[in-house]
């Protein structure tokens, strides 16, 4: 298809304008993790890890092991982090040189086994502390257990301790987030003193990176903020939205007073309106809780809602009062229409909107 209809832009210039910016708000030596996980937030993973590596990135997370195979495979050098390693995926860690975030005592002595078994030496391994998010990490009771480990097994080495914030970007959690970093640097430092090396410490994502500079340590792991979105208007307005999701109108309705519109009649025309066919749907990543008014698309700089249900493939929107014609440009999200406000239409955040954009809308990559 040399010309798709509906098509995902991924603009590699923002992406660098995203990653200047966001360095210039941490110390020339720390260092900066790009997570490029679920796609590369739903752009194209590889496109972007590349264009990172190019730009000199010093590290890489992505969520599950394949994810990280597939930046190997796509000839992708620079270390990778795992945040969530599983046992079932150990096997791939070790043949595609992927490092694990290693959170509890049974993942731990598993994957040291997997080492032992494989006979490697100091392969590198990252330490998760809970702080406080009670998803991945160990408790402090947990502290013994994993020093003995550490000390005695020569085949991992350390790579760096990390842990995770659960309010970064709420103000009204300041308190709770600063404890967090507290019991972070606490639980750092009782493991180095023991296992008498200094690894990588970092906690912050990209609004841990901006609202808490005191907590950048010596990594962060940036992820939202890469791909445009500060989840803070302060930040937003020095960021762009690297992908766009635009398409076309594919036909125009007239409607008569009582003409329903798609599946259901769940929409029914109380004037005369017309209606405009976008080609994608929920299996596009345009959710059913988009319809009935509450999603819309922009058409010539005017916000056109959708009428009655998604459709997999389609949605009708109303174009009654604006200015387009068969083969008009539409815009769901990008520079011009940030993610987050589509998504804040049903109660979403921008993370689920573009991180939700299936495999069959073509990826365009703009340079
Ligand atoms: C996804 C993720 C990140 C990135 O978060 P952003 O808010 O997108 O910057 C960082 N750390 C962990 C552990 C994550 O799971």
């Amino acid at each position: 298809m040399k010309h798709p209809e509906t098509v995902l832009e991924i603009n590699l210039t923002d992406l660098t304008s995203n990653y200047t910016y966001l360095k210039n708000k941490i110390r020339p030596e720390v260092k900066m993790m790009a997570v490029v996980k679920a796609f590369g937030y739903g752009s194209d993973a590889v496109a972007v890890a590349k264009h990172l590596e190019a730009l000199q990135i010093d590290y890489f997370a992505v969520a599950y092991a394949p994810e990280g195979v597939q930046l190997r495979r796509a000839g992708i050098t620079t270390p990778i982090l795992v945040l969530h390693p599983q046992p079932g995926n150990f096997e791939l860690l070790l043949d595609y040189d992927l490092e694990p975030n290693l959170y509890s005592q049974r993942v731990l002595e598993l994957f040291i086994t997997k080492v032992k078994t494989a006979a490697k030496q100091a392969y590198p391994i990252h330490i998760k502390y809970n702080s406080g998010l009670n998803r991945i990490g160990f408790s402090d009771a947990e502290i013994p257990v994993v020093l003995e480990h550490l000390c005695n097994a020569q085949e991992v080495k350390v790579v760096s301790l990390l842990s995770h914030l659960a309010a970064s970007e709420e103000h009204e959690e300041r308190a709770f987030t600063l404890e967090q970093i507290a019991r972070f640097t606490k639980f750092s430092e009782q493991i180095i003193a023991k296992i008498g090396y200094t690894p990588l410490m970092h906690c912050t994502n990209t609004s841990g990176i901006l609202n808490y500079p005191e907590a950048h340590f010596s990594m962060v792991r940036c992820g939202i903020g890469l791909y445009g979105f500060g989840n803070d208007a302060v930040y937003d307005k020095n960021l762009f939205p690297i992908a766009s999701l635009r398409s076309v109108i594919s036909q125009i309705h007239e409607l008569t007073p009582g003409d329903s519109v798609g599946y259901n009649r769940t929409f029914v025309a109380d004037k005369p309106m017309r209606s405009a066919t976008i080609p994608l749907g929920h299996a596009d990543g345009i959710g059913r809780q988009y319809g009935q008014g509450k999603g819309f698309v922009m058409i010539n700089g005017n916000r056109a809602y959708i009428l009655g249900n998604v459709c997999m493939d389609m949605i009708m929107v109303d174009v009654t009062d604006i200015d387009c014609e068969e083969g008009t440009r539409v815009v769901l999200f990008g520079k011009d229409m940030p993610a987050d406000v589509l998504a804040g239409t049903t109660g979403s955040i921008s993370y689920e909107l573009i991180t939700g954009v299936s495999a069959r809308v073509i990826r365009q990559i703009v340079d």
